[in-house]
């Protein structure tokens, strides 16, 4: 296997207060807070967690539409973190997204044709009408439409298909990563199931990476190879999917599953709610930032933060607790 993407303790903080409450000046959100992975070419990670966790910051961060405040992104070995201008533009290619909402990402104005064939003409990989028009029936058949489906407008199909397009748009500069911003959220559940099966059939055939940001832990176990719960802007647990569901590692990822609608009695957890919400990121708890939710919490817990570390071969976890009670 071959790293198409390596995150290095990237940081991103947002400063809050312009000193309008005393001590507030120099306070900051931490949306990221030194995340660290790496994912292989062909591979499926999704970041998971609470709204606020920062996994939008995180594939945001990446892509470079917002700057980080520290760490590194390499893409394909070339450290993207450093790079401006033509050089960043270039290799952007190779990284598309896919936003939660399609209509506000497709021009309501354009005909789905010149939507898909925007990154054609833009990186300038197709030229003449003929090769352009081929090229965009290609793309509309890889992801499951009809080829004359480039004459309609975005307005004429249904989310699931509008969905479609998004997707053909952004595997139309032939990318090796694609990132996922809760791609499926707004979906309805056939279409949602329908969207996910697209994905996988598309990184089957295409060896695409797919960085999958959702909130939604059941969408999560039919598409990712691994996972990473995000809780105030640290990764919590990373581990493969199978493990993760199976054993979770880390309080919080238990009590995510738990809250999981889960038909198969075989696999019954132990169910632990979440107690109260998530708390401000702009003063996080001290020690370890779940410390006010975790039912497990001890003196330690509120000074020290736990730091990731190996609990099962392709698992880490940061928590002071060995091994999960039950
Ligand atoms: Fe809970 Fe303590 Fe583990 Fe944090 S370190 S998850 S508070 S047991
Ligand atoms: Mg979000």
């Amino acid at each position: 296997s071959q790293t198409i993407l390596d995150v290095h303790e990237l940081r991103k903080y947002y400063p809050v207060g312009q000193g309008w409450l005393p001590g507030s000046g120099r306070r900051s959100v931490k949306a990221l807070d030194d995340v660290t992975f790496t994912l292989d070419k062909g591979e499926t990670l999704a970041v998971v967690g609470e709204s606020g966790c920062g996994k939008s910051t995180l594939g945001r961060t990446i892509l470079r539409f917002v700057e980080p405040s520290g760490g590194n992104v390499w893409l394909d070995g070339h450290r993207i973190t450093e790079m401006a201008g033509r050089e960043m533009r270039r290799l952007r290619r190779q990284m598309q997204v896919v936003f939660q909402d399609p209509a506000a990402s497709l021009s309501p104005r354009m005909r789905v044709r010149d939507i898909v064939a925007e990154p054609l003409r833009n990186y300038g990989l197709v030229s003449g009408r003929a090769a352009i028009a081929e090229r965009v029936g290609d793309l509309l058949e890889q992801v499951g439409l009809p080829r004359d489906a480039g004459e309609r407008y975005p307005h004429e199909f249904s989310g699931g298909q509008r969905q479609r397009i998004a997707i053909a748009r952004a595997l139309a500069p032939g990318p090796d990563l694609l990132i996922c911003d809760e791609a499926v959220s707004a979906l309805d559940v056939s279409s949602k199931a329908q969207i996910v099966n697209l994905l996988a059939d598309l990184q089957r055939r295409l060896g695409l990476a797919i960085l999958f940001i959702s909130h939604d832990l059941a969408v999560v176990e039919h598409i990712a190879d691994r996972i990473a719960v995000m809780y105030l802007g640290r990764i919590v647990e990373l581990a493969d999917r199978t493990t993760l569901f199976a054993a979770p590692a880390h309080p919080y990822t238990q009590a995510l599953l738990s809250a999981v609608l889960d038909p198969n009695p075989v696999r019954k957890r132990q169910r632990i709610a979440l107690k109260g919400e998530v708390p401000s990121p702009i003063d996080p708890p001290a020690g370890c930032h779940f410390h006010t939710r975790c039912p497990y919490a001890f003196e330690r817990c509120r000074s020290e933060p736990p730091v990731l570390a190996q609990r099962a071969p392709g698992q880490v976890a940061a928590c002071h607790l060995e091994a999960l009670p039950g």
